[in-house]
């Protein structure tokens, strides 16, 4: 679906960004190309059947001319019409050969009709000594005299002869020298053609029509319910003069396939038309809204932006007076202003509390303030990670005493040095030692260090989870797929923090239930794990947790290492320690 839906959106851009119209202007003349192709395949349908109509229309004609004049032979003796036994046996043959002469009749010289006889149908009228300038009733008088003065095969116009029937006569002249000597005449009804014309496409036909000038020779209809018809028109040379014209009407058979090929072409069209007008609608109001959206991210980036000005700059005006206050308590408490009386120690005690709290949430909103607004430098200097943590360590012992936990250190001392920020180093690791502090109630504080990377075998201890000695919770390191690394872990078994919690933490503000609310989370800010992984993150760095509830933390900060240093560092190992690693 979200497929097709890319692919019509893709097809709007093209069609809106090129020529909509060339397009539309191409599916519409290949919609007409195939309509014309189907009605030319009727058409030529409709054509051969007329040229085949024609064509028997000719033989027919053909025939029975070819029959008239075969008397030519016969018409003896010279200068004289046949007697009736001669002409009986003239037209003897005429019978059974199939020819469609209704009549037939020789003439003298004179043109006194001297016989007739009656070949096939009901019996008219005897014409005997009847001259045939006067049959006009087929109209024959014409046709004769063209015979006799052309010497040639002549046909009649069309009419009704004498038993009303429709039909023509064919004038064939006996011509003896130059002498027509007379006139052997056959008249055909009209009808008698149309058995001669059921071909294999007369089931197809609605209409033929045979004619002459404005004579109907023949006609046929059926009526059709069809929409559309083809009609084609054939001529046909009679003999003499006369041209007959063959028209054939075919019902399209391809009629409702165009009509369907039109049908589902517009369908498609107007639905592709209105599929691409909604595409292009949407794809303006995703336009719109984008630019909105980075409207309202310019205005947030602004906002943001002020906002940590505001910040920075109101922390940084109440650092002063902040101080002021630490300082004079601190006086208080010492007694240069004399020995507090005991009932003011305490609110002196909480006033001490308080503002130092209160001095910390301003110092680590303005560290806030500042990494966002990227005013924090990193000046790199070389830090031994050894001495540089037992320092910390030393400087924590006193929290951690009062706290009643135990401190662990393991820190090789043949760990390769490292090129950071000392001051973003002891502030993102005071911050991590000291929330061990706090949400460790008994147990031990651990800190250690090992060098990871994705050249370096891992040690025993990394491929299972597993407890140390002194209860400390341990889960296996992940390998950095790249470089070389120290991961320098503060490990705690303390309270612990649910998994779905991992990434909240390092959240600005973020302080997570993990124990009662109150103590905890009065002591805190929020702000420490996020400035610490902002910090590690500028150092090239990260910190990621790893933890159960009740059991324990461990957050483990990482430091890239410089391969120069590394190799400087398996310089001094001894030989006999192939590990770079760890001492416990
Ligand atoms: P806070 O000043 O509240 O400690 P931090 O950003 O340093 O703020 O920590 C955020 C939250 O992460 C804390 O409120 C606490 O719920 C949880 N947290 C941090 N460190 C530990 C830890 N070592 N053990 C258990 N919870 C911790």
């Amino acid at each position: 679906m979200r497929a097709s839906r890319s692919i019509l959106s893709r097809l709007a851009a093209v069609l809106f960004a090129g020529a909509p119209l060339v397009v539309l202007l191409l599916i519409v003349s290949g919609l007409y190309a195939a309509d014309q192709a189907l009605a030319r395949t009727d058409r030529a349908g409709t054509d051969a059947d007329a040229a085949e109509v024609a064509s028997l229309v000719r033989n027919f004609l053909d025939l029975h001319a070819e029959k008239l004049r075969g008397f030519h032979g016969l018409y003896a003796p010279r200068h004289q019409a046949p007697d009736s036994l001669h002409f009986g046996f003239m037209v003897g043959p005429l019978r059974a050969n199939g020819t469609a002469f209704r009549r037939l009749w020789a003439t003298d010289p004179e043109g006194i009709v001297v016989l007739d006889s009656l070949i096939r149908g009901k019996p008219g009228p005897s014409l005997r000594g009847v001259d045939v300038d006067t049959l006009t009733l087929l109209r024959v008088d014409s046709a004769v005299a063209r015979a006799r003065a052309t010497g040639q095969l002549q046909m009649s116009r069309t009419g009704r002869g004498v038993s009303g029937d429709r039909g023509f006569v064919m004038v064939s002249p006996v011509v003896v020298g130059q002498t027509v000597v007379g006139l052997m005449l056959g008249s055909v009804l009209t009808d008698s053609i149309l058995p001669w014309l059921d071909t294999k496409s007369a089931g197809d036909r609605n209409a033929l029509l045979i004619k002459s000038g404005p004579d109907t020779i023949t006609a046929t209809s059926r009526s059709d319910r069809a929409f559309s018809f083809d009609t084609s028109t054939t001529e046909v040379e009679t003999p003499g003069r006369t041209r007959w014209e063959v028209r054939i009407t075919h019902p399209s058979a391809s009629w409702p396939m165009r009509v369907a090929l039109w049908a589902i072409g517009i369908t498609a069209l107007t639905t592709l038309v209105i599929g691409l007008v909604r595409e292009r609608r949407q794809s303006q109001r995703i336009a719109e809204r984008s630019q909105e959206l980075e409207h309202l991210s310019t205005e947030l980036l602004h906002a943001n932006r002020a906002k940590s000005e505001f910040l920075a700059n109101v922390s940084h005006e109440l650092r002063t007076p902040l101080n002021a206050i630490v300082g004079f308590v601190d006086l208080l408490r010492d007694g240069v202003y004399g020995d507090l009386a005991p009932r003011q120690i305490g609110p002196v005690e909480r006033i001490a509390a308080s503002a130092t709290h209160l001095r910390h949430l301003v110092d680590q909103v303005l560290d806030l303030a500042k990494i966002t607004a990227g005013r924090l430098e990193v000046h790199t200097d070389v830090v031994d990670l050894r001495s540089f943590v037992l320092d910390i360590a030393g400087e924590m012992e006193a929290l951690i005493t009062e706290r009643g936990v135990a401190l662990s250190l393991g820190i090789g001392a043949t760990l390769p040095r490292i090129r950071t920020d000392p001051t973003h180093l002891r502030q993102i690791l005071v911050n991590l030692i000291g929330n061990a502090i706090k949400y460790t109630n008994a147990g031990t504080i651990s800190v250690r260090a090992r060098l990871v990377g994705a050249d370096l075998p891992p040690l025993a201890e990394d491929r299972t989870n597993r407890t140390t000695p002194d209860g400390v919770w341990l889960r296996p390191l992940p390998s950095p797929a790249q470089g070389v690394w120290i991961a320098l872990q503060v490990i705690d078994t303390g309270i612990g923090i649910a998994e779905a919690d991992f990434e909240r933490i390092f959240d600005e503000f973020e302080q997570v239930g993990a124990g009662p609310r109150g103590e905890s989370m009065q002591r805190g800010t929020g702000l420490g794990l996020s400035i610490s992984r902002r910090l590690a993150r500028l150092l090239g760095g990260d910190i990621v947790v790893d933890s159960e509830l009740g059991k324990g933390s461990t957050f483990t900060l990482w430091l890239p290492v410089d391969p120069a240093d590394l190799k400087l560092a398996e310089e001094r190992r001894s030989p006999s320690r192939p590990r770079p690693v760890i001492e416990e």
